[in-house]
C-alpha cells in the first residue's frame, strides 16, 4: 500500500472515507481490481445453493452479469445487503412467497434484527454566539456508565455547538438565535426492528421498521430519560453553565419520568447507524444469516461483510467496527484454500 501521500495517514487527524483510505492507495497497482462506478447490483446469480455472480445495471443502463471467479462478497450495507438477498430468493419463505419471489433458500433472519443508535435532544439558548472554531458543529462526545456493573458505557452524548431543534420544532418549540445541544443516545439498544420487501420489483425501496422504544423492559426510553437528567446536571456545572441563558427544550417544567420519556421519544431521531439485518450467529441461532466466517448459511460462494452482520450494536459509532469486519473478511478469504 502506498502510504507516502499525506492524506492517507490517520496521524494527520484528517478524516477520510474507506474509499480514500483503502482503495485509492492501491487502485493503480492492482491489475485484478476493476471498479464499476455508479453501477447498481439488483440480484444475485445462483446455481442451486452456490452464488455465481451478481446482476448489475451500469450507469449507461446496460445490464450485466458479473461472474465471481471464487466467491461473491456482499457489502452493500445494512439496507441493501439484505435487500439483494431477498430479491434473489434468499430470506423468510412467507415474505418471499407473498410477493411471488421464487424461494431459492429459506433463511428466516434476512432483514430481521434491524438495529440503530436512536437519540434524543436537549437544547439550550446561549448568552450569545458560539465561537466559530468548530470542525463539524459536533466536536465533543461523552460516554457514561450509569450501571457500574456494566463492562462499558450505557449512555452516550454528542455535544452540538448549534441549537439542534429540527424535531422539537415539530412539537412547537422555537429555534433560538444561538444555542447548544446535547443528544442522549442509546449505545446498546434493546429494541429490534426489521427490514422487509413490499414488492418483487428490485427498484422499489424496502420498508424499514426500526421499532424504536418497543423493548419490553422500556430500557431504551429509560436510557433517554436518564440522559436528559444527566445533561441537565452537566449544564448546571461550570464552565458550561456560564454560557447558557435558558433551557429551550424539553424546558425546565418537564421533570417527571413520563413527561420526559414522552418528549424524548417524540423528538428522537436516527443517527444513521442501521446494522444487524444479516446477523452473524452460531449454528443454533435460527435467525443467524451468516456464520462466524461471514458465509451465508446454507449457501456456498457468498459472504456478507458490512454493518449488517453485527449481531448487536457496538456502543461506539459503527464505522470502526465495519472496517474491522472488512479487514477480517480479507483474512478469512485470503486464509482459506480456493
Ligand atoms: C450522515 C451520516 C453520518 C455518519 N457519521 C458517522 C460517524 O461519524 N461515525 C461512524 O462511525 N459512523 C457514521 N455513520 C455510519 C456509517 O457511515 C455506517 O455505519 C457505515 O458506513 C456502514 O458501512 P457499510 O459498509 O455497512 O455500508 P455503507 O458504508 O453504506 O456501504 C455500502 C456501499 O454499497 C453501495 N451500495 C449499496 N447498495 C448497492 C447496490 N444495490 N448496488 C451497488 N452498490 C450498492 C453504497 O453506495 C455504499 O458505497 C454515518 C452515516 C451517515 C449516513
Amino acid at each position: 500500500m502506498n502510504l507516502t501521500k499525506p492524506y492517507y495517514h490517520p496521524e494527520d487527524n484528517k478524516r477520510s472515507s474507506a474509499s480514500v483510505a483503502y482503495l485509492h492507495p492501491v487502485m493503480d497497482d492492482r491489475p485484478n481490481l476493476r471498479i464499476f462506478l455508479e453501477t447498481w447490483a439488483f440480484r444475485l446469480e445462483l446455481d442451486g445453493a452456490r452464488a455465481e455472480g451478481v446482476h448489475v445495471r451500469t450507469k449507461d443502463g446496460e445490464e450485466l452479469l458479473v461472474r465471481a471467479r471464487h466467491e461473491v462478497v456482499l457489502c452493500a450495507g445494512a439496507v441493501d445487503s439484505p435487500r439483494l438477498l431477498l430479491h434473489s430468493g434468499i430470506g423468510p419463505r412467507a415474505q418471499l412467497e407473498a410477493l411471488g419471489i421464487p424461494v431459492a433458500h429459506d433463511l428466516p433472519g434476512v432483514g430481521e434484527n434491524l438495529l440503530d443508535h436512536p437519540e434524543s435532544v436537549i437544547v439550550w439558548e446561549t448568552n450569545g454566539p458560539i465561537p466559530e472554531n468548530s470542525a463539524m458543529d459536533s466536536d465533543a462526545g461523552l460516554f457514561v456508565r450509569r450501571d457500574p456493573q456494566q463492562p462499558g458505557p450505557d449512555l452516550m452524548f454528542h455535544f452540538y455547538q448549534i441549537p439542534f431543534t429540527d424535531n422539537p420544532e415539530r412539537l412547537g418549540y422555537e429555534r433560538p438565535a444561538y444555542g447548544v445541544s446535547m443528544t442522549p443516545n442509546i449505545p446498546k439498544p434493546r429494541s429490534r426492528g426489521r427490514l422487509y420487501l413490499t414488492s418483487a420489483d428490485p427498484s422499489v425501496k424496502p420498508a424499514l421498521d426500526f421499532s424504536y422504544f418497543t423493548d419490553e423492559e422500556d430500557y431504551d426510553a429509560r436510557t433517554l430519560v436518564d440522559g436528559l437528567r444527566i445533561a441537565r446536571r452537566i449544564a448546571a456545572s461550570e464552565p458550561l453553565a456560564g454560557w447558557l441563558k435558558r433551557e429551550v427544550c424539553p424546558g425546565p417544567e418537564i421533570v417527571g419520568d413520563a413527561e420526559l420519556s414522552e418528549y424524548a421519544r417524540k423528538v428522537a431521531h436516527t443517527v444513521y447507524h442501521p446494522a444487524g439485518t444479516c446477523r452473524m450467529g452460531a449454528a443454533d441461532d435460527a435467525l443467524a444469516v451468516v456464520d462466524p466466517r461471514l458465509r451465508v448459511r446454507g449457501l456456498s460462494g457468498i459472504r456478507v461483510a458490512d454493518a449488517s452482520v453485527f449481531p448487536a450494536m457496538p456502543a461506539v459509532n459503527p464505522m470502526i467496527g465495519v472496517l474491522m469486519v472488512g479487514e477480517k473478511a480479507v483474512d478469512l478469504i485470503g486464509g482459506e484454500s480456493r
